[in-house]
């Protein structure tokens, strides 16, 4: 028998939402075999420590129960076995999100990260899998969807599973219940879309048909002349509930969450802001399939899951899959011109209103993610830069002028094509080049030698320093006129505020606002102003009343002090940019016709 990993993997009981999962290894090593769960989900770059889910875990070597000891807090260590070494274990399931896994009686999902323990020194072994029907089950039957590749069992139906190696197996999440499912075939290439989750007269064949466009758009900007999309086969899995939102990207398929009233329903035409929302989520996901999950940062290839993993290029894998996700909407013809503008200047509204961004580069964001970016608090706005955002603005900015400069002979799409070529397509492949991953000191270098644009000035001021892009200048020869219509005459606290019940409580205070400057803090409970109360609803029309340059008392609560504060109130600079498609002379027009896919 050729050696491999074995699991099994059942849902042994959705009520206390425990997963069973046996792992059974041939050829221990001799001297006692350590295995280990992921501190970290790749996508989602946080220490989430998974091996704190697992509760209860016995070895057996043949028939014989055998010692296990715990090494660290992730790591175990069986006592020496001849083979075959098996173990049992229960992993605790109740996280609703796409980073971990989540069983009850209606469905079960689960990230490889959270159930399958990594065997040492078998990272290279086949891996097989047998997923199993919850025990006892006698309700609606259950169906399986996952991008691995079934080896035994009817399609979508329970079985044998197999993947080439660890990393492989841990990149293919599973979901499990009796989920709504449609396909289509883009390019050839076969899609599933799944939705779990209560969803009346969903329109599955609007949603099929509009991802079809989408992934169609993607897979010939990569692959203009074969128009071969990278994997064999990909799922598009969505757990709906009333209020969520958020993705994860994988080599062959995502999980994604989303809200119930995002979702289309049958004989509804027009594409509202939710549906686009969606829609874009999915174009996101759907383009790491390239930019991320097979043109990696070097930090990533291979991807250590002990610990963090520091790379400078989020900016890149994350910023520039940003701007693709909504520009391959319009390019694909699923929202128009109009649309894709109104999302742009969100982006940017988004992105001028913390101060934040000059304090951080878009590359040191990156390499703080995982201390910062992922671990947001009430001063975020005044400290970090999201390289999600600024880094779409980027991607935009750079877009712009590469086809400014050259005339509309090269673009962004050049860029990301020579990077797919060099370090994506074989990434998988069992060549030489294989696994390699883009080396942060050539970046500037590759970007030239595309394009033939002088990129490091740009690139030290916009990425390593924390200069604005500037997205009126860029936009101009595109025929796209930028305003920011901030209403100074407004008179503003310089906070945001969130309900909490029925009160008003602080979130943000932004440095240097009018709030900053009074002392109020984020956590305080606004009372009153100048003695009229107010509430969780009726800031504004209280505000309403004054203007610029008057001073009000503020009583606040902090935890349960009362205090009073005096404020002068500012003018309100809270960003906010419009952009506009104007009627220009031909060279304008045939330049955004080509960048925004209108020819
Ligand atoms: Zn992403």
């Amino acid at each position: 028998m050729r050696n491999t990993v074995h699991y099994t993997i059942t849902p042994r009981d959705p009520a206390a939402h425990l997963f069973g999962v046996t792992l059974t290894i041939e050829r221990p090593t001799a001297e006692g075999q350590q295995f280990s769960l992921p501190a970290w989900i790749p996508g989602s770059y946080m220490i989430r420590e998974f091996a704190r889910n697992i509760v209860r875990i016995v070895a057996r070597c043949g028939d014989d129960d055998i010692a296990l000891s715990k090494l660290d807090k992730h790591t175990w260590l069986a006592a020496p076995c001849r083979g075959p070494l098996t173990l049992y274990y229960e992993v605790y399931a109740w996280d609703l999100s796409v980073r971990s896994a989540h069983l009850d009686q209606s469905h079960g999902f689960f990230n490889g990260t959270s159930v399958f323990f990594r065997v040492e020194g078998s990272d290279h072994l086949p891996h097989v899998v047998d997923i199993n029907p919850p025990e006892g089950s006698d309700q609606v039957p259950w169906r399986v969807a996952t991008a691995m590749r079934q080896v035994r069992g009817r399609r979508y139906g329970f079985g044998r599973y197999a993947a080439e190696n660890y990393d492989e197996l841990i990149d293919h999440p599973v979901e499990m219940g009796a989920f709504a499912l449609a396909s289509f075939q883009a390019h050839g290439t076969r899609h599933d879309v799944v939705f779990t989750g209560r969803v009346p007269n969903l329109d599955l064949q609007r949603i099929a048909s509009d991802l079809k466009k989408i992934c169609e758009a993607q897979i010939s900007l990569f692959e203009p002349q074969s128009r071969r999309a990278p994997m064999t086969r990909y799922v598009f899995m969505t757990m709906v509930v009333g209020d969520g939102y958020g993705g994860l990207e994988h080599r062959a398929s995502t999980a994604l969450i989303c809200s119930r009233a995002d979702l289309p329903v049958v004989g509804q035409k027009e594409t509202g802001e939710g549906y686009r929302t969606f829609l874009g989520l999915c174009s996101h996901e759907y383009f790491h399939t390239w930019n991320v999950k097979r043109i990696k940062p070097a930090a990533f290839a291979p991807y250590d899951l002990a610990s963090e993993a520091y790379t400078s290029l989020l900016w890149l894998f994350e910023g520039f899959t940003s701007y693709y996700d909504d520009l391959m909407l319009v390019r694909a013809g699923v929202i128009d011109v109009g649309a894709y503008l109104k999302l742009l200047a969100k982006t940017a509204n988004g992105v001028l209103r913390g101060s934040g961004r000059h304090k951080q580069s878009v590359a040191e964001s990156s390499f703080d993610a995982w201390t910062k970016y992922y671990r947001q608090d009430e001063n975020s706005p005044n400290a970090i830069v999201s390289y999600y955002t600024k880094g779409a603005l980027i991607a935009l900015a750079l877009d712009l002028t590469i086809r400014a400069e050259t005339k509309g002979r090269k673009s962004l799409d050049d860029v990301m094509r020579a990077l797919w070529q060099r370090y994506g397509r074989d990434f998988y492949a069992e060549v030489e080049s294989a696994g390699r991953g883009v080396d942060e000191a050539g970046v500037d270098a590759l970007f030239e030698k595309v394009t033939g644009v002088k990129f490091k000035r740009l690139l030290d001021r916009w990425v390593r320093g924390t200069d604005d892009v500037p997205l009126a200048r860029v936009l101009a020869p595109f025929g796209i006129a930028y305003a920011d219509n901030r209403k100074r005459s407004k008179p503003a606290l310089g906070m945001r505020t969130v309900r909490d019940h029925a009160d008003c409580k602080v979130a943000n205070v932004y440095e240097g606002g009018a709030a900053h400057r009074a002392g109020v803090s984020a956590g305080d409970v606004l009372v009153a102003i100048d003695g009229l109360r107010v509430t969780a609803t009726n800031l504004d029309v209280v505000l309403g009343r004054y203007r610029v340059g008057d001073a009000i008392v503020l009583h606040v609560f902090r935890r349960d002090e009362l205090r009073q504060l005096t404020l002068e109130l500012a003018p309100d600079d809270t960003p906010s940019v419009t952009l506009s498609a104007e009627p220009k002379p031909v060279a304008a027009a045939r330049l955004r016709a080509a960048w925004l896919g209108q020819e």
